[in-house]
């Protein structure tokens, strides 16, 4: 791979081939076609699902996606807990199809500078993401507060927005507690729209749409990619193998890079089923790390009752992380309990029950991880997954303890609650946040790619989506992989 192939552009030579084209795979292609690079967007699915959408003044006022190609229980045997879930698509879009976009910045301490475990320190610092974390956002439309609070850095903010006063003193008791109370950053977009798509930004009409005339950009349609060609003379990868989907016929393309960008889990498979006589347990994979580490958010949701009504929240109310260290290694999101609140929040009602959703976090270990089965194919003919996957006792003793912490900040406020269940129920993969399964690390003793998302044994391969991360703080993922995926085409386009 030389620095000319990639920039030149021109249709005579290789273009940079990107798998995927969710959130990660089309912010990469978008940064790369904006360098004039010539870029060729393999993506298993034939579009993205059928949907549409109205907001006016911020409301939703209809929403609908078609959910069919929506997946959880099947191409995967769970060799640990049995209720482990794997939510995923192949379809235009990936799971932008379906997400709420939630998108709170990582925090300098996210990256964990401080920790003292080595394994579990990223190459990259939050500095490293700041500016590409500003494309993100100027891709997806921001609303949210413009303040930084410690533990959640700003946003770049295309529609600010305030918390309503009455939670005010809430707010004032969180701090007392080291947390910090602030609308929740959504890319939500603008507050008026009627739309062809489920979810106010989705990665396949906001991003891959506006690509498709520009010269420098091809889209290969229900192109499912199945192995990347290693290539042993040249020391790189040659080529990526797919099926036409639509046909059932096999197709090889050249590339003079690989950018996969197919979701955390399925990036993982993709690099596992690319075995060859240098790498026969899989690409680049040296040290056995491939597949390991993989972490989650353990999620739980929990209906709170206030003594004294308080604003139905229209926008989720986000409750960080406390400043503390090592405490409440979680983020509290607080919403409406049902739907049915929805209409009353457009006449501003208020209410005493309310939704809250916890994301938590884990530790990462080389125990948890996706490994192929060794005949067993799936529809798509790729290997069928085990996903060796589980959260242990201190992680849900974590858990059960956000609820005395978020009902101690309202009693301190004077407004007393009361968490309306005893029920906890931490289903595996239920958060959507699957990473760390192909993750970043200085050394290839503890991870597969270095902080230019470039495997530390092929050097034109690059994976940009969670399945790089090294830890998975408790904040959701895609605005962060999307940033990384940006600065990781800035490393490609200068290399
Ligand atoms: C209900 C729901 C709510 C969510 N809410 C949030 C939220 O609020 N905030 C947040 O940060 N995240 C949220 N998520 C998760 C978020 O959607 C994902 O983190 C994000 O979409 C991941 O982006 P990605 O590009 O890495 O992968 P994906 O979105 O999974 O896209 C992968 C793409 O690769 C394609 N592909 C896969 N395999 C192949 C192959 N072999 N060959 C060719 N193409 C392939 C797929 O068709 C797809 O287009 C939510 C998810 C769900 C389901």
């Amino acid at each position: 791979m030389t620095g000319r192939n990639i920039r030149a552009g021109s249709s005579a030579e290789d273009p940079v081939i990107i798998v995927g084209s969710g959130p990660c795979g089309a912010m990469a292609a978008l940064e790369l076609v904006r360098r004039s690079v010539h870029v060729t967007l393999l993506e298993s699915g034939p579009g993205a699902p059928r949907g549409g959408l109205v907001r006016v003044g911020g409301h939703p006022l209809f929403r609908y996606v078609d959910d069919s190609p929506l997946r959880w229980d099947t191409g995967f045997t769970a060799t640990n807990d049995p209720e482990t879930a794997w939510y995923r698509t192949l379809a235009g879009g990936g799971l932008s199809n379906y997400w709420t976009g939630a998108v709170p910045r990582f925090s300098p301490a996210d990256f964990g500078s401080a920790t003292t475990d080595e394994a579990h320190r990223w190459p990259l610092s939050y500095e490293d993401l700041a500016v590409y974390y500003e494309r993100a956002e100027n891709a997806i439309g921001v609303t949210a507060s413009p303040e930084a609070v410690p533990n959640l850095p700003a946003n770049t903010v295309s529609k600010p927005i305030d918390l309503a006063e009455q939670w005010r003193p809430i707010a004032q008791s969180a701090a007392t507690f080291g947390h910090d109370l602030v609308p929740m950053p959504l890319a939500k977009g603008s507050p008026h729209m009627a739309v062809g798509r489920g979810t106010e930004f989705n990665s396949w009409h906001n991003i891959v749409n506006g690509l498709e005339k520009n010269p420098h950009f091809s889209l290969v349609t229900n192109a499912h990619v199945q192995r990347l060609d290693w290539d042993a003379p040249s020391g790189r990868v040659a080529s990526a193998s797919y099926v036409d989907r639509s046909t059932g016929v096999e197709r090889t393309i050249r590339g003079a890079a690989f950018v996969i960008a197919a979701g955390a889990i399925n990036s993982t498979k993709l690099l596992l089923a690319s075995r060859s006589s240098d790498f026969p347990d899989g690409l680049g994979n040296t040290h056995d790390v491939l597949g390991r580490y993989l972490h989650d958010h353990p999620k739980d949701w929990w209906p709170l009752e206030t003594r004294a009504p308080l604003p139905l929240p229209a926008h989720p109310i986000y409750m960080t992380r406390s400043v503390h260290q090592n405490e409440f290694a979680a983020s509290w999101t607080v919403g409406l309990a049902s739907s049915r609140d929805r209409p009353k929040t457009y006449v501003g009602r208020s209410g005493t029950r309310f939704g809250v959703q916890v994301f938590g976090t884990m530790e990462p270990t080389p125990e948890h991880r996706v490994s192929l089965q060794d005949r067993a194919t799936d529809e798509n003919g790729d290997p069928v997954l085990n996903i060796h996957f589980g959260y242990d006792q201190s992680t849900i003793d974590n858990m059960l303890a956000t609820r005395e912490r978020l009902t101690a900040v309202f009693a301190a406020a004077g407004i007393p609650a009361r968490v309306a269940t005893s029920d906890i129920s931490l289903t595996p993969g239920e958060s959507v946040h699957y990473g760390g399964s192909i993750r970043m690390h200085d050394s290839p003793e503890f991870g597969m790619v270095d902080k230019d998302c470039r495997l530390h044994a092929v050097p034109n391969v690059q994976v940009v989506d969670t399945s790089v991360f090294t830890t998975g703080p408790e904040k959701n993922p895609t605005l962060t992989a999307m940033a990384i995926a940006a600065r990781a085409m800035d490393a490609l386009h200068r290399s």
